[in-house]
């Protein structure tokens, strides 16, 4: 354990998410965490993360103690210029690259550039984020080439030694149930399943078996794939 290092968790309150900041718990001495307001049409998006940060809180008490400030930013600018699907009402489709219309260019980029930002007035030198290029719908700034380059860059530009940390990036979804299921127990799964959230349509509604949701779109079909891998494999 390097409880001396300190991290800043990249924490949209949903599954991978919340892995991640549970990951960052167990390792190191102090962790934050920040959110972005890019003009998500949901705002179930926003409140799922305080309520998330509430439970690990009431439910690990050795973590409560580690777990510091939340930062919302204000990226509504940048969300009006990468319009897409999750941010209009245009529907889900694929575009000439093969992206789904999901994507907003470069998101993972401008999200580290403001996190770098905000860790180096904050002292923290660890940034984590969930991205995966195991399960993830193609996005190239997933990617762990893309976020070499990017530490990198943010390294050279800020004069500083940030580590971009991706816990999940080889994992499956499946696996990432076992993870949080490792890190936390039931108890961290539970508060996942039921809190945190993944939904492109903003769904809540019923609690199914792998969480709530409308169950029909990519994420939520995404989520219930990975619950049922998990648990046929437990
Ligand atoms: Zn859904």
């Amino acid at each position: 354990m390097t409880y001396s290092a300190a991290a800043l968790v990249l924490f949209s309150g949903g599954q991978d998410s919340t892995t991640c900041l549970a990951w960052a718990l167990e390792r190191y001495g102090r962790v934050e965490t920040v959110g972005f307001d890019y003009g998500q049409r949901h705002r179930v998006e926003l409140d799922a993360r305080l309520t998330v940060l509430d439970g690990l809180r009431r439910a690990f008490p050795a973590w409560a103690e580690r777990l510091g400030a939340d930062h919302l930013l204000d990226l509504r600018g940048f969300g009006a210029v990468g319009e897409s699907a999750l941010t209009s009402e245009r529907t889900l489709e694929m575009d000439a690259r093969g992206l789904p219309t999901s994507f907003v260019p470069g998101r993972n980029l401008v999200f580290l550039s403001y996190a770098a930002a905000l860790a180096d007035r904050r002292g923290l030198d660890r940034l984590v984020g969930g991205m995966c290029e195991t399960d993830f719908s193609g996005y190239p700034d997933c990617r762990r080439e893309t976020l070499d380059a990017m530490e990198r860059a943010l390294n050279l530009g800020m004069d500083r030694d940030f580590r971009v940390e991706t816990p999940l990036m080889k994992l499956t979804k499946a696996e990432t149930w076992g993870l949080a299921d490792q890190l936390g127990g039931r108890a961290l799964v539970r508060l996942i399943l039921e809190e945190s959230h993944t939904c492109y349509l903003g769904e809540r509604g019923a609690l199914h078996a792998w969480g709530r949701g409308c169950g029909a779109c990519p994420a939520c079909e995404l989520r219930a794939r990975g619950w049922d891998e998990w648990r046929a494999a437990a």
